[in-house]
């Protein structure tokens, strides 16, 4: 969830009375949630008695509930008939290579009743990593045969496909975010007019809006097989890092502080398009595939020259933060997390926190330990 910015506007706030509600009636809010918004009495956490297990089990459950199974593949006629768990990540070439036996380690969120929302390190199966119910059998196995079967060469349809699993697991991901504001309302309607849940519904909403525009992008250029409407910058760092990840994100700032997005703006008129970002090992080397649509030369152009112009000590470093700053679906060697020092543990967990919330960034400012770690361990650069 995001904090409010100088960017936001007063409607950003509130629900308009006379827009269909949000709770997908088809009524009109005034007419529909709107009265019982006012009248809902929220039962506070403290009246709730939750014990701290019992609350990250509500957690969890209410997250789960948001869970959807798609397939993402292009020619919905060849759809297989079981939708799967499938890996955003590839298991067999870039999880096992990063896992300690068989497990890794990925950021995960523990709620409490003293520190509300923490982020701490979850041990999970390499199995299990990464997954999401986003691809049926079939489209899992036929569309990313070309980077599945083939080591990764650089070719156009390669960077292509993995662009397009990094759009799909955050698609995902912003579909059930969206619907789980949607369950809170349902829940607890007095949020209704809460200025916070108000903006992160409709920030949620138009997430999924600019997704679903990429997504339509990827199909109609995969269907006339047009692999070049995207750039990529690909870059084979001479050591092979510890970690591995997939993402998709529009970036706020180029290297020189100049904005590229205004990612805090929720105008409607406002189209954020999105990068897509891979880094994985393989033997002895790292891959670093960035990516976006051509169309957005106008955003990305420059921002994507900049980078090329860094050299690979500056290019990690900066890697290092655009990782943690903007991105949820990575992976960790357990032995590489359990070496780093408390201090570095503990930068990393509040940096990665303090993208979302802003008092972390200053609290770790002031303690110098703000994106003190290195996730690249370079020290042969
Ligand atoms: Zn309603
Ligand atoms: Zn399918």
């Amino acid at each position: 969830m995001i904090l409010f910015s100088d960017s936001t506007r007063e409607e950003d706030l509130k629900f308009e009375p006379y827009k269909p509600c949000p709770c997908l009636s088809g009524k009109k809010f005034k007419f529909c949630c709107y009265q019982k918004a006012r009248d809902f009495k929220q039962k506070s956490l403290s009246e709730l008695n939750y014990s701290d297990s019992r609350l990250q089990y509500e957690m969890n459950k209410m997250w789960d509930n948001t869970d959807f199974k798609t397939c993402f593949g292009f020619n919905k006629e060849e759809c297989g008939s079981l939708i799967k768990n499938a890996h955003s990540i590839q298991n067999n070439r870039i999880l096992n290579r990063i896992s300690d036996d068989n497990h890794v380690y990925q950021l995960s969120n523990r709620f409490s009743n003293d520190e509300g929302v923490a982020t701490e390190f979850k041990r999970i199966s390499k199995n299990k990593a990464s997954t999401f119910f986003g691809f049926c059998d079939y489209h899992d196995t036929e569309l990313f045969k070309p980077i599945e079967l083939r080591d990764y060469e650089n070719d156009e349809i390669q960077n292509f496909l993995f662009a397009f699993r990094a759009h799909s697991i955050d698609m995902h991901k912003k579909v059930r975010r969206l619907e789980s504001i949607r369950n809170i309302f349902k829940q607890s309607p007095n949020k209704l007019i809460d200025p916070f849940f108000v903006y992160n519904f409709k920030q949620a909403e138009l997430d999924v809006r600019d997704f679903n525009l990429d997504y339509e992008k990827f199909q109609r250029e995969y269907l006339e097989s047009n692999f070049s409407s995207i750039k990529t910058l690909f870059r084979r760092l001479p050591f092979e890092i510890n970690f591995a990840v997939s993402a998709c994100f529009a970036v706020k700032d180029d290297l020189n502080g100049n904005t590229l997005n205004e990612i805090y703006n929720i105008d409607r008129n406002l189209v954020l398009p999105s990068i897509y970002i891979n880094i994985f090992p393989v033997e002895g080397i790292t891959n670093v595939i960035i990516s976006y649509f051509l169309d957005n030369d106008d955003v990305y152009g420059e921002y994507f020259k900049q980078l090329n112009h860094l050299r690979d000590k500056e290019f990690v470093d900066y890697l290092n933060f655009l990782i943690i700053e903007y991105t949820e679906n990575i992976f960790f060697r357990p032995s590489f997390i359990e070496n780093l020092n408390e201090e570095e543990k503990y930068s990393l967990l509040k940096s990665f926190e303090s993208s979302i919330f802003l008092l972390e960034k200053f609290e770790l400012l002031c303690e110098d330990n703000y994106f003190n770690f290195n996730l690249f361990s370079a020290d042969t650069l």
